[in-house]
């Protein structure tokens, strides 16, 4: 039986519909950007294994630091007792997070992250005295698969089934360009009205939304409003950390800082999960207390995995390394190019681009041309040898730090032929899914 048979009868995958999913494609090695499969096949990761990659697969620096960590102390509890890579590791962060920032709190994951982040915001506001019910949310926005990280998210058709388990949220539209005006009076509105903890964003781009862009300075007059009215605010910069929107942090763009901030993806190069919320003096402060029920009454079994932490220092020595800033000024500089190219051509409604990160919306009539334009596009990049994984209409490239020129150079070849599938000019196959099972 092969790899992808054995996991066929044993696994359940995420955002799989397993019905109808194709095998899944047993990868056995990688290195840089590469990624290479059981059938000696090679794939460009143009999405850094779901946005978490910052300098491409099996590092040997990342793996020689976390063997080492391995062989001192692999675990330890974190409650009463701490250890060199957890305190190194938030030192380090609180240096070059945003201004304001001054205690970390470790956790497992981007959804964890958000948890803790959202539960310092409700009980900062219970420890006063002075309990606040509302969070303002983005409406398109995504934080995660926990139920609170649910709640400030989307009510997408991922979500459907928990709608009524969620907590409410006053969601406000992204304000994308030409729809500024409108975003800053519903979040004065809301700000008016009172009776809210926080304001929860993704900072400059909508990951799950279909990277879906907005100005720094429209951001800094929402920060800017959420501060004059006493609201929380929280940047959940799980994605955009660590120099995927061409500054270390996206909040590095704004004048106005946060009072928290959700890392997690890029936070160990993409090697171990981990999440970490940071605070700021102002919430920290407030669950000082004699009284013992103020205190934060959160905690994973794994918090602040030593193997983590290590992993999370060595990507962050390669992350501030001069190679490794002019390898993102340099993707820059490749995706602004071909931007510029594709924008030009027939079936292309919007290019967008943050740094690093780059999209291709194509035009929603193509939908109607494919019912299934995603699993077109998906299956034509993975014959090119590049893994894209289209959101929707929408293809975009997130990739290692690490990727060569000539690479993103096929990644945007095969975006060209994409182009060319959803116009008409090229065909290709419609994935028969259902084949590969029996
Ligand atoms: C991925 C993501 C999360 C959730 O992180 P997980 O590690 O997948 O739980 C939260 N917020 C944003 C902005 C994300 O992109």
């Amino acid at each position: 039986m092969s790899l992808a048979e054995r996991d066929h009868n044993v696994i359940w995958h995420p955002y799989t519909q397993m019905k109808t999913a194709a095998l899944p494609v047993p990868i056995v090695r990688g290195e840089g950007a590469l990624l290479f499969s059981e059938d000696g096949r090679t794939y460009i990761d143009a999405v850094a294994s779901w946005w978490v990659n910052l300098h491409g697969h099996a590092h040997p620096y990342i793996a020689q630091k976390v063997a080492e960590q391995l062989h001192t102390l692999e675990h330890v509890i974190f409650a009463g007792f701490t250890h060199p890579a957890a305190v190194t590791f938030a030192e380090r962060l609180l240096q070059i997070l945003p201004r304001g920032q001054c205690r970390i709190f470790y956790s497992d994951n981007g959804s964890t992250a958000v948890e803790v982040a959202l539960k310092m915001a409700i009980q900062y506001w219970n420890n006063q005295g002075t309990p606040k019910k509302k969070i303002i949310a983005f409406r398109d926005s995504y934080h995660g698969d926990t139920f609170g990280a649910m709640a400030v998210s989307a009510r997408s058709a991922f979500t459907a089934p928990f709608w009524s388990f969620l907590f409410e949220v006053a969601f406000v539209d992204v304000p994308v360009s030409g729809k500024e005006e409108e975003t800053v009076k519903q979040l004065e509105a809301l700000a008016r009205g009172g009776d809210i903890a926080a304001f929860i964003y993704e900072p400059l781009v909508l990951g799950t939304a279909g990277m879906v862009m907005y100005s720094p300075q429209v951001l800094d007059q929402l920060v800017e409003i959420c501060q004059q009215h006493d609201i929380l605010t929280i940047a959940d910069e799980v994605m955009t950390g660590f120099g995927r929107t061409g500054r270390t942090f996206a909040s590095d763009y704004l004048q106005h800082k946060p009072d928290m901030v959700c890392l997690s993806k890029g936070l160990t190069g993409g090697t171990m999960a981990l999440g970490a919320t940071s605070a700021s003096e102002k919430v920290y402060q407030a669950f000082l207390h004699d009284d013992k029920s103020k205190t934060l009454f959160h905690g994973h079994s794994y918090t602040a995995n030593p193997v983590a932490c290590a992993a999370g220092l060595a990507s962050l020595d390669l992350l501030l390394k001069e190679e490794t800033q002019q390898d993102i000024a340099r993707i820059q500089q490749q995706h602004k190019t071909f931007a510029q190219e594709i924008q030009a051509l027939s079936h292309v409604k919007e290019v967008r681009q943050q740094g690093t990160i780059l999209a291709v919306e194509f035009e929603d009539g193509a939908t109607s041309y494919f019912s299934d334009l995603r699993d077109t596009l998906y299956s034509y990049g993975m014959d090119q040898g590049v893994l894209l994984r289209p959101l929707g209409n929408i293809i975009y490239i997130i990739p290692p730090y690490c990727i060569t020129k000539a690479q993103l150079e096929q990644v945007y070849q095969t975006i060209r032929g994409m182009q060319e599938v959803v116009s008409g000019q090229k065909q290709h196959p419609r994935p028969d899914l259902t084949m590969l099972h029996d």
